[in-house]
């Protein structure tokens, strides 16, 4: 062969989750893979979606496997950005919206890596400051995008908490103009752990000072809190308070719709001038970059969340779905926890109750993770990161029951 190949380390979630789909145990917990499931543990399409779905098929609309457009489907952009910014409508924005240049893309995961391929051409930056630790694939898709990567401290270990100084000395003393500093929108992971709005303030002040480029990777608006306004704060706030700072955002569907498998994304580029022209220069050379590399996003499930988001009843609809889902996942936070305390497992447990959205970070060690896979067949990652969606009223008491043994041994 002429190939020159060396093995790479298989995707830890995939594995994990392949292995616990062979595993034949009956009391077998995935809390590996982030993605929503029932107190049964089955998955969850949404009813809103399942109801836009009907009346897709029922629509049998002629054209609906017909190419769209190589920025995507033309409806389905404004009413990305309007969820991500906030515009709702209001004619009175329509400098600010001037301002934003989107494209849909494949996810959120295409957004990321849209963003980073389109700012190594154009910006070329010199550093991409990921959080420590951040969702492994940043690592990769900045990799192969060729912008060399470093970490700013996130995560306070002895304390379980959000390291906000830790993160603002490191940018403050070692990030250059014209780096990007990658954040997450909301319920950062693996850690659950966010600014709070104060702390937001001082990120985008250090940003504008020392001219740092904020790429914002939004894959949780609305699933975190149950309100996507409240989910997508920082994005606005950014938007808003600073009009002269550019930024991207990358926003993914597959969270918040239950639309993992249809890949339902949008990339936006914000520039620092309501300029039209430059929108459409910015979207032009995006087009072209998704032109040689997918010619255009999937069409399917962007029909699906355009049926939602253009009509009033199902938005309600929708809002209410992201209820049920950010309710579940905080009554199995508080019920592993109140286990926890019940049985005295040594150590604080707080944290668990304290983060946000789909993950914990548990602390536990990797010993811990290990033991947990081998005597419960318990799977969650080696940092100690558990998705808690795969908790339920009947297996809450025995991971409670499984942590405090490996705990104690
Ligand atoms: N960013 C983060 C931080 C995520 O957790 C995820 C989902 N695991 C994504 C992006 C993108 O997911 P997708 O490509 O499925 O939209």
């Amino acid at each position: 062969t002429r190939l020159n190949v060396a093995p790479v380390p298989p995707d830890e979630i995939f594995a994990l989750n392949h292995a616990f789909g062979i595993d034949t145990h009956p009391q077998k917990v995935s809390l590996g893979v982030g993605v929503y499931r029932t107190d049964d543990g089955k998955p969850w399409p949404l009813p809103v979606v399942q109801k836009a779905e009907k009346e897709l098929e029922a629509a049998s609309d002629a054209f609906r496997h017909e190419y769209t457009a190589i920025e995507g489907d033309a409806p389905f952009l404004p009413m990305a950005r309007d969820l991500m910014f906030g515009f709702e409508g209001k004619p009175s924005e329509e400098e600010a919206k001037a301002r934003i240049a989107t494209v849909q893309t494949v996810a959120g995961t295409g957004a990321n890596h849209l963003g980073a391929l389109f700012l190594a051409h154009h910006m070329k930056p010199r550093t991409v400051w990921l959080s420590n630790p951040s969702w492994a694939n940043h690592m990769t898709i900045w990799e192969l995008a060729g912008i060399p990567r470093k970490t700013y401290p996130y995560y306070h270990a002895s304390t379980r908490a959000f390291d906000f100084d830790g993160m603002m000395s490191s940018l403050e003393n070692d990030a250059e103009e014209g780096d990007v500093v990658l954040l997450h929108a909301c319920a950062h992971n693996p850690t659950g752990l966010d600014p709070n709005k104060e702390q937001w303030i001082a990120i985008a002040e250090l940003c504008e000072r020392k001219k740092l480029f904020p790429f914002f990777d939004s894959a949780y608006q609305g699933f975190a809190s149950g309100s996507v306004e409240e989910d997508a704060w920082a994005v606005r706030y950014f938007f808003t308070a600073k009009p002269d700072m550019e930024m991207c955002v990358a926003q993914s569907f597959s969270k918040n719709f239950g639309l993992y498998g249809d890949r339902v994304g949008a990339f936006h580029y914000v520039t620092n001038r309501a300029s039209s022209s430059l929108r459409d220069v910015v979207v032009n050379n995006l087009c072209h970059l998704i032109r040689g590399e997918f010619s255009m996003g999937p069409r399917a499930g962007t029909a699906i969340v355009k049926k939602v988001l253009s009509d009033e009843a199902l938005v309600k609809e929708w809002h209410a779905d992201l209820k049920v889902m950010s309710s579940r996942i905080r009554s199995m936070r508080e019920a592993l926890y109140a286990e926890l305390v019940r049985l005295q497992t040594p150590g604080t447990w707080e944290h668990i109750v304290q983060q946000n959205g789909m993950f914990s970070y548990t602390g536990l060690t990797l010993k811990q993770v290990y033991a947990l896979k081998d005597q419960y067949h318990i799977y969650l990652l080696k940092s100690g990161r558990a998705s808690i969606s795969g908790l339920s009223k009947k297996n809450v008491a025995y991971v409670a029951q499984a942590i405090d043994d490996v705990v104690r041994n």
